[in-house]
């Protein structure tokens, strides 16, 4: 135990001052327990160490209560480190250590709060009380992927172990240009992009996306990340190989991704009403509540209910163009307000003619309505000319390394009726899937 100890300390101070020879009795001495292990500054060997999760009903007192902790003491430590850690704000679910002595009195010494994967606060009760707001080292690796549509977006990122925030970046960075319910099958994408790991190996989630090209009917869009210096708006930050913006006037659609239910359309039957009428309105079927946006910049001209739309906001963006967003189960704008492209306005519901919780998305064009997804809407914009060259130095690399990472092809044997997703060389199978028509 002596031998322990004197080792421990050794590593402890030799941090600071380097092993001395006079206080260790073998030179080997620092190398001789690599089983020491820190975590969070502490050599965990030193301490009694319980590791446990918040419960729900769970407090911060009632914790320390159960560690042999008083209550005017729980009082002291919140009060005194209030301003850099709110005790009453510890999550049910959370992980959370608790260090206690090694000696028959077990007095508390740290607790640490892991708020997520990255961030930990140490409250350190040792000889005085303070706290200390930490986070672990995070690494990044760059990755490729590849994909093809046989469904969905999502499923075709999880496919090739992407994770869900993944889909919803690239859904992000191609709102504008590419309307993912009209996605087909064989529609096919390269990604580029930053995933975020711990030095335990621990996965953390996605840093960025920095390159991709999405395939979208046979026409490449591609999109590279690029800040202008001077320019801190992150919406803009994707350009395609001509520097045109990704962004531009009208999202693709007023919600993310569900489901096109009925499209625009001079005849149908109404389900509500039971008789034959247009339709000027793309209908998206979407879970109630689901939040709706407002597809571009404008000022809510109308926000009430009427017997058929329900609750209903309408939003003229200019002279020319306004749209209309009905059956909504709540609005959440009112007349005369400023919207941004993007904001929420309302969520899904089935107030008014309607079967089932969506949302009717209707589009005018100088006081007629139009079929969005058949009109010519207002294009994109340039990246400003005094940044073209440097953006154009600045993604060649980039798009050459792109360009040579192979697509993913759908290939049809129609002897068998299967689907076999090989590599645009064809030599090689990638995915081990088939799939039965
Ligand atoms: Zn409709």
């Amino acid at each position: 135990m002596k031998k322990f100890l004197i080792a421990s300390y050794c590593c402890l101070f030799g941090l600071l001052v380097g092993c001395q020879k006079k206080e260790v009795p073998k030179k080997t001495a620092c190398v001789e327990y690599p089983e020491l292990v820190k975590k969070y500054g502490f050599f965990l060997d030193n301490y009694e160490v319980i590791n446990d999760t918040i419960q729900p009903g769970d407090s911060f007192g009632t914790i320390m209560d159960e560690n042999g902790v008083g209550r005017s003491t729980v009082f002291e430590i919140s009060n005194k480190v209030k301003d850099s850690f709110n005790v009453a704000r510890i999550n049910a679910g959370k992980p959370y250590t608790i260090l206690k002595s090694k000696d028959s009195l077990h007095h508390i010494k740290a607790f640490i709060y892991q708020k997520n994967k990255v961030d930990y606060t140490i409250i350190n009760l040792s000889d005085s009380i303070y706290v200390e707001n930490k986070h672990k080292k995070v690494i990044t690796k760059r990755k490729v992927l590849n994909g093809i549509i046989e469904s969905s977006l999502s499923e075709a990122i999880q496919k090739d172990h992407g994770s869900a925030y993944l889909t919803h970046l690239i859904a992000g960075i191609y709102q504008w240009n590419i309307d993912f319910f009209r996605i087909q099958k064989g529609d096919r994408f390269k990604i580029i992009y930053y995933d975020k790991y711990l030095e335990d190996g621990t996965y953390v989630g996605v840093k960025g996306v920095e390159a991709a090209v999405f395939e979208h009917n046979g026409t490449p869009f591609y999109g590279f990340e690029y800040e202008i210096p001077e320019d801190k708006t992150a919406l803009t930050s994707y350009y395609d190989e001509k520097a045109k913006s990704l962004q531009s006037f009208f999202l693709k659609a007023p919600l993310q991704f569900s489901r096109i239910s009925s499209r625009f359309s001079p005849r149908r039957f109404h389900p509500v009403q039971k008789r034959w009428k247009a339709h000027k309105g793309t209908d998206y079927a979407a879970p109630h509540g689901t939040p709706i946006w407002s597809t571009a910049n404008g000022t809510v001209e109308k926000a009430g209910y009427t017997r058929g739309n329900g609750k209903y906001v309408k939003v003229r963006h200019n002279q020319k163009y306004s749209t209309q967003y009905l059956h909504m189960s709540k609005i959440d704008v009112k007349k005369g307000q400023v919207v941004k492209q993007g904001q929420m306005i309302g969520r899904v519901g089935s107030t008014g003619l309607a079967t089932g919780p969506h949302v009717c998305y209707r589009f005018w064009v100088n006081g007629k309505q139009v079929d969005p997804y058949r009109h010519k809407l207002p294009s994109a914009k340039d990246l400003p000319e005094a940044h073209k060259k440097a953006y154009f130095t600045y993604i060649e690399s980039l798009k050459k390394e792109l360009d040579n990472i192979p697509f993913k092809e759908l290939k049809i044997n129609h002897t068998t009726d299967e689907i076999t997703f090989t590599e645009s060389d064809g030599n090689k199978s990638l995915e081990s899937a088939t799939r039965a028509l």
